[in-house]
């Protein structure tokens, strides 16, 4: 593989707090390391449209505290067509750029993989940036801690007006088929239920719970449902629980957008710089098609190919058994 002398920086797929600080990351240790950077807009979009800018060290000022991310991100179709592809190819080739880090989920990591085999002259590195923290070959994803404190300050406020009513929430969490948020969310604020897809919880069972909820003097209960549950939805439960459960009123919130916004935490700003100085370092000594992760507090290069195949992410076993006895 030739030497490197120029990459290219992009965020994909769903924003996640925690991305900007990756971003200065990379660029910061690029420039540090003598290579030029290009911040491409927009994920693969800007790839294809050639939507691209060059980077210095105070393109990234005062950004460590941002959500969002700085380069935009979009869902990009054109990307999954050999047209599409092509066109990326060219624009990156004719700027001199030889290496790629990639920011986003697994959607994006398959398009890069795809893209890596298809010219594999220019090095791909992914950086797991997503809220939802289901990439296997890295115990946490950028984002994903700075999700689970927003949705903890909102749960928090619901259990006031809980309380004060002798009220039952049905609380919908984001984290598509990963119930990462929804279980770390319901234990650190006490829900009485937690419904995951990793865990399918019948509604009878729900309702037994509830029913020795309130025999045991529980002013309020909350059941937190991860998106990607598989009873039919929060209102469906709800609709189903309320002709069963009596003197409660019963409220459905859906959290929501809120879930992806804000400052990035502690965690998500050391994490996201540590992931953009790994990946720059990994090409540098002339890796690609890798994934740069988390595990037991060390940085790990994990194959595309492995992260993408193995991706069940498991929750952690001593979680899912406390979530029923904390809550009792
Ligand atoms: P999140 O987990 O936050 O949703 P993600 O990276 O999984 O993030 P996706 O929308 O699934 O988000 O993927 C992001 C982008 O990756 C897509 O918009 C598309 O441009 C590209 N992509 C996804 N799958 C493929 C594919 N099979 N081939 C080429 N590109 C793809």
């Amino acid at each position: 593989m030739q030497k490197l002398s120029k990459i290219a920086v992009l965020t994909s797929g769903g924003d996640a707090p925690g991305m900007n600080p990756c971003i200065r990351a990379v660029v910061r240790t690029a420039l540090y390391n003598g290579l030029e950077v290009v911040g491409v807009r927009q994920g693969y979009q800007g790839l294809i449209d050639n939507n691209m800018y060059d980077m210095n060290n105070r393109s990234v000022s005062n950004i460590l505290n941002l959500g969002g991310t700085i380069l935009k991100t979009a869902r990009c179709l054109p990307f999954r067509t050999d047209e599409g592809m092509e066109l990326a190819y060219k624009n990156l080739k004719a700027r001199g750029i030889d290496g790629l880090v990639v920011i986003g989920g697994d959607g994006t990591f398959t398009g890069a993989l795809r893209f890596s085999r298809k010219y594999p002259d220019i090095a791909v590195i992914g950086v797991p940036g997503t809220i939802d923290n289901d990439l296997y070959g890295s115990t946490y994803t950028l984002g994903f801690d700075t999700a689970t404190n927003t949705v903890i300050e909102a749960i928090d406020k619901i259990r006031d007006t809980a309380d004060a009513h002798d009220r039952l929430f049905f609380i919908e969490v984001m984290g598509r088929d990963s119930g990462a948020i929804a279980l770390r969310a319901g234990i650190s604020c006490g829900a009485e239920a937690i419904m995951l897809p990793e865990k399918e919880t019948a509604i009878e069972e729900l309702i037994v719970s509830l029913k020795a909820g309130q025999y045991n003097k529980k002013s309020s209960s909350i059941v937190i449902v991860a998106e990607g549950d598989k009873n039919g939805g929060v209102y469906d439960i709800a609709k189903a629980v309320e002709k069963e459960v009596k003197n409660y009123d019963i409220k459905v919130t859906i959290l929501g957008h809120l879930q992806r916004g804000g400052s990035p935490s502690s965690f998500d700003r050391i994490l996201g710089s540590r992931l953009g100085f790994a990946a720059v370092n990994a090409m540098i000594a002339g890796k690609t098609q890798q994934m740069v992760g988390l595990q037991a507090n060390n940085i790990v290069l994990t194959t595309l190919e492995e992260a993408l195949t193995q991706h069940e992410f498991k929750l952690e076993d001593d979680l899912m058994q406390m979530m029923e006895i904390l809550s009792i």
